[in-house]
């Protein structure tokens, strides 16, 4: 197991207890990602967050820290822009072909030994889990970190049905025994301090060293004793996958610790939970993938560990191996033109850690086991934008552009993002009456009229005297409160140009009179105002 520093992480990741703030939104029903049921749209979950200045210090502390190495890592490769087009070109042609390689892959795996499940949704996918770990008469599972098997819930799935699943990765294993949920795809425990990891280690690990200090190497070493006894005795493995190979049947994990290799070698049963788009067609694609993913994650040149199994050998690792494809909402992703090219993502987190906004509310905000620019897509993609949290998370974006920068599959978030917010501004207005909508209807009735124009300039200027201070407006009442809540704006001037000119040459500016009492070069040319004839 290499300590947290060792593995590209910062060992003073952040101090964080309380993102989600008082629950006063809930989110509504998520059967695909139960364990965050019940977190508050992210404006809520932000504002909480953001207050926090120890989260928010240790964050920027962490991502800068992350950042910096990846700028090195990835500087280092003078073709990154074509390995960046390539990992992209691979990634659409299979997305366009993927039912002809799920079923390759399927093909390749049966070959080999392996047994494959399909799985509609979460549920679908944690009881065939469930089932797969009785079958093999097992009450727990040790795991690889899974961003599909935290999608689904599988842990607490688990544990409804009586079987204990132990996570093996360091950061998932302090996120375990702290109750707590992850707030990042590659750190998941990047808002907790060494301190508030050793708190954790001694009060919930069993044979914690009295004696622990928050010195990372002692922090693995003892992670490492407790770990070391379930990977012996475990008689089934869980993982994920980065990269399914459909030529040949093949999985891939990627990882810095070691314990993958433990989860997918040790026990006699592995059953991999994968969502459908992590395939790539040909064994030769994953060089392209092997280049991006460790620079772009953790700033390595490449993995420490890359594990890669193909059905069961007899003699050599576990003698039953079960692959669960999920899908969960991918092929609704897959079927939007738009809105499709978050599936080509291969979590590596770039996005996260450029991402002003991530970088001040943090992972929890996001309300989802995908936090920052990805999950701002993904969520609403895979669950529908129909709750709060998720209606929410596509304006969880200043639209900079830096994920897209950064994202070695070239997804471009800022259009996705801005596509969703379209969706959700549509299924709003089937819903409901909006109050936005009413204003910007009657925006549009005064700006087609130049005597109503006049008439609202006017009452505007009178209104802006009574609550401007010192030429800026800093407190409107509701409903008009929420624009100054965050921000304030100037007054209206007491005068508007139109009056002004009137008042100086005489008569009103060409097209303030209704249409047809103005016969077109009836103004003499001096009284135009100039640079502006519109
Ligand atoms: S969207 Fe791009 S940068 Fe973000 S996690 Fe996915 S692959 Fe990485």
């Amino acid at each position: 197991m290499t300590p947290p520093e060792a593995a590209g992480r910062p060992a003073d990741a952040g101090l964080h207890t309380e993102t989600a703030g008082p629950h006063t939104e809930t989110a509504g029903p998520h059967p695909g990602m139960p364990t965050y049921l019940g977190m508050p749209s992210f404006p809520v979950a932000a504002k909480t967050a953001v207050a926090d200045s120890q989260l928010r210090r240790n964050l920027a502390h962490a991502t800068h820290t992350i950042r910096a190495k990846r700028a090195v890592a990835v500087g280092e490769l003078a073709d990154w822009q074509e390995l960046r087009a390539a990992a992209k070109a691979i990634k659409d042609h299979t997305l366009a072909h993927l039912d002809t390689y799920l079923l390759r892959l399927e093909q390749n795996v049966t070959r080999a030994g392996g047994h494959v499940h399909w799985a509609q949704d979460a549920g679908e996918a944690n009881a065939i889990v469930a089932g797969l770990v009785r079958a093999a008469g097992a009450d727990r599972v040790v795991k690889v970190k899974s961003m599909a098997t935290q999608e689904t819930g599988l842990n607490e799935a688990l544990a409804a049905d009586g079987i204990g699943a132990l996570e093996t990765d360091l950061a998932e294993l302090i996120v375990q025994l702290g109750h707590d949920l992850p707030s990042h795809i590659l750190v998941p425990a990047i808002h907790r301090n060494r301190a508030e990891i050793r708190e954790i280690f001694r009060r919930e690990m069993p044979g914690a060293p009295a004696d622990l200090t928050d010195e990372p190497r002692m922090l693995a070493a003892a992670a490492r004793a407790h770990l070391r006894q379930a990977f012996l005795s475990a008689r089934v493995g869980v993982s994920g996958a980065n990269f399914a190979i459909a030529e040949t049947g093949s999985l891939v994990v990627v990882e810095s610790e070691g314990n993958g290799r433990m989860c997918v070698t040790l026990p006699q049963t592995l059953i991999s939970v994968v969502g459908i788009e992590k395939i790539l067609p040909t064994w030769r694609d994953l060089e392209v993938f092997l280049a991006l993913l460790p620079r772009s994650s953790t700033a390595e040149r490449m993995n420490p560990y890359t594990s890669i199994w193909t059905g069961v050998t007899p003699g050599d690792g576990p003698a039953d191996f079960h692959l669960v494809l999920l899908d969960n909402g991918r092929t609704t992703a897959l079927a939007d033109q738009t809105g499709r090219q978050a599936l080509r993502c291969i979590r590596c987190s770039a996005c996260l850690n450029v991402c002003p906004v991530y970088e001040r509310a943090g992972g929890h905000a996001y309300g989802s086991p995908y936090p920052g620019p990805i999950g701002a897509i993904i969520s609403p993609q895979l669950r529908g934008v129909s709750s709060p949290v998720d209606a929410s998370l596509p304006f969880a974006s200043t639209l900079c552009g830096a994920c897209y920068e950064v994202c070695p599959v070239a997804i471009n978030i800022p259009e996705a993002l801005v596509y969703l917010r379209g969706k959700v501004v549509d299924a709003k207005r089937e819903r409901h009456f909006s109050p936005e909508r009413t204003v910007f209807h009657a925006s549009g009735l005064v700006l087609r009229s130049a005597r109503l124009l006049s008439a609202a300039q006017r009452a505007a200027a009178v209104g802006g005297r009574l609550v401007a201070r010192s030429g800026r407006i800093r407190r409107l009442p509701p409903p008009l409160s929420g624009w100054t809540d965050t921000r304030d704006a100037p007054a209206p001037p007491p005068e508007s140009f139109r009056a002004w000119w009137a008042r100086t040459r005489g008569s009103q500016p060409r097209g303030s009179q209704p249409r047809g009492s103005q016969p077109r070069g009836s103004q003499p040319r001096g009284s135009r105002p100039r640079g502006n004839r519109r």
